[in-house]
């Protein structure tokens, strides 16, 4: 773990680096938060994150007390007095201190925190062979009740379906929606490729727009892959060639086996490996230098 806690513009140690059990983030999950990692010394797609972060608090009607710019130099300022050049950043806005009620006017100011601590990756064992994951009783929350796009500190969703998940001895889960449709997994964006093509579920039915979702759209355009987002059922989920999820902690891991159905020849599928490796080269070549002498 890194030393150096930000709170409310003051760096603190660990033990000092603590809120109130009346703030609404703990009471409620009332907030917002991002996770970002550095690759290197350099923020990955640090602009993305910001953005997503100030649309999530917009929709809870919470107001961040920085401006997006100031935020993009407190988070760099965050990483720099941790000194760490392989980092995973939190960012958490919650909606402050208020009373045992719900109501949000009576938290007069959101607590900003920015935590950076060492990245845990999955096992390269799993990257080599692939997961394996259940689908999972729990749909995830319809967009009309709290819609996916919103990254809030309620994960309680996921959390059940992850808790499903280790039930069924998988450490990763997918959720569908009500209708059946593959949304995405309880930490990740999920993608298949069926006869060539590679599809991804759009945000639009109740997914998190995740940021390395974007980047292998991105990748899929530059290799000249064919790419759809379209929603899809369990039956194309089983019959796909390849399925990998992705995250920023993840980054991208291949599916060899959902709910015990083979996928493709049940190894990582020869697609994933090249977005893989394209992945990785981007990471290594993008983002925003923390170390202002390393440019
Ligand atoms: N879906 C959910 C529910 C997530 O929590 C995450 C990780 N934050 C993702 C997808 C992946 O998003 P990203 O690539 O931006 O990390």
């Amino acid at each position: 773990m890194g030393n150096w806690i930000y709170i409310n513009g003051e760096f603190l140690p660990v033990e000092e680096a603590k809120v109130s059990v009346f703030d609404h983030g703990l009471l409620y999950g009332d907030g917002v938060f991002e996770g970002l990692r550095t690759y290197n010394g350099r923020i990955f797609r640090l602009e993305e994150h910001i953005e997503r972060l100030y649309r999530s608090a917009h929709f809870i009607m919470l107001r961040i007390p920085l401006s997006k710019e100031e935020m993009k130099e407190t988070i760099l300022e965050a990483v720099r007095r941790n000194n760490l050049k392989d980092a995973y950043i939190r960012v958490v806005v919650t909606r402050g201190v208020g009373d045992l009620g719900l109501d949000p006017d009576k938290c007069l100011r959101p607590n900003l925190i920015i935590i950076v601590d060492k990245i845990t990756l999955y096992p390269e064992k799993l990257y080599e062979e692939g997961l394996e994951v259940v689908t999972v009783p729990t749909i995830r929350n319809p967009i009309t009740a709290l819609n996916p796009q919103v990254k809030s500190l309620n994960y309680l969703n996921n959390i059940l379906a992850k808790i499903e998940g280790k039930n069924s001895g998988c450490i990763e889960a997918i959720m569908l929606n009500q209708e059946g449709f593959v949304l995405e997994a309880t930490g990740d964006n999920i993608f298949i490729v069926d006869r060539g093509t590679l599809i991804t579920p759009p945000t639009h039915i109740g997914i998190l727009e995740g940021i390395t979702r974007q980047v292998v759209i991105e990748i899929a355009r530059d290799l000249g892959i064919p790419f759809k987002e379209e929603v899809f059922s369990r039956y194309q989920l089983f019959n796909a060639q390849e399925c990998f999820l992705t995250g920023t902690a993840a980054e991208i891991i291949p599916v060899v086996k959902v709910d015990r159905r083979r996928i493709g020849d049940g190894k990582p599928g020869a697609i994933t490996k090249r977005i893989r490796k394209a992945f990785r080269e981007i990471t290594m070549r993008e983002g925003e230098p923390v170390y202002t002498d390393e440019v």
